[in-house]
């Protein structure tokens, strides 16, 4: 990516290096490691993990674009997506309210509940704040073999893409889907929630590509890592064998497809997963 002239978001919190204090249980750490390879997200699962004693946090955590270098690249992939989707909701007289990115190590607490590293980047609701644990695109890159800064923008994006639902109604009423919905039928809304979220990572990468950022080989990182986190492929490697009506994100082919849907056209309007048959 080139990011060179694009001014780092400040809507950044530093949690790196700050204690939460308390602990998860037993049980909630189980949960946490199965939540790691179904993917992102372990919204649900949070809610579940809720066994710790509440703690203050041991000091104020610094806001703004931290000086590091990687806090600088999130920062400014944060900024880029601030930009483009303020400029999409703009068109439709409509204002954006930009999350905060929370960069952590170990685990953090948030609306959602306690979480740990292990569960990957994930959005939470509540607070409207995206969470990252930079070991996350260490993982990525040697773990899941997808290098590559546009590989680790797509993952921001794609929470940016959650909270995009969130201020647009779509998680509000999928929760609402939810609540009455057999186990196989709320993975299958889960798979929506997730392609769309992909989708609209590529309606950033159009835009991001308009504004001159991208370089060549980048949207290929990006396929690469949408691959390489597709339900299919993760449950392969964790378990031997795929199962289908467990996925909570999609296939390979489905984030691929999504992705480069949103990617082709930079209009959310092309994201729409819930309508279509079989997204
Ligand atoms: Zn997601």
């Amino acid at each position: 990516m080139k990011l060179g002239d694009q001014k780092a978001s400040s809507n950044v919190e530093d949690r790196r290096g700050i204690s939460v204090g308390g602990g998860l249980g037993v049980g909630s750490v189980v949960i946490a490691v199965i939540a790691y390879f179904l993917g992102f997200d372990p919204g649900a699962v949070l809610n579940m993990a809720e066994q710790v004693v509440p703690q203050r946090e041991s000091r104020e955590a610094p806001k703004g674009a931290p000086a590091d270098e990687m806090g600088q690249f999130v920062s400014k992939v944060l900024g880029s997506t601030e930009s483009v989707w303020g400029k999409i909701l703009q068109r439709s007289n409509s204002q954006y309210r930009a999350p905060t990115l929370v960069l952590y190590d170990g685990q953090v607490r948030s609306a959602c509940g306690m979480s740990q590293a292990a569960m990957g980047p994930f959005y939470c609701s509540g607070d409207e704040k995206l969470y990252i644990d930079l070991s996350f695109f260490r993982d990525l890159k040697t773990r899941f073999s997808a290098p590559g800064d546009f590989a680790q923008a797509y993952v921001i994006a794609h929470e940016v893409g959650h909270h995009v639902q969130k201020i647009s109604g779509t998680f509000q009423r999928m929760e609402t889907a939810r609540g009455r919905a057999s186990q196989s039928e709320q993975n299958q809304i889960s798979v929506r929630m997730e392609l769309q979220a992909d989708c609209y990572a590529g309606v950033w990468g159009h835009h991001a590509g308009i504004m001159n950022q991208l370089e060549s080989g980048d949207v290929a990182e990006a396929l690469n890592a949408a691959t390489a986190i597709g339900d299919d492929r993760l449950q392969k490697q964790a378990q031997g064998r795929v199962v289908p009506e467990s996925f909570t994100h999609g296939s390979s082919e489905q984030r691929v497809r999504w992705f480069k849907r949103g990617m082709a056209s930079g209009l959310p309007k092309d994201c729409d997963t819930f309508s279509a048959g079989s997204p």
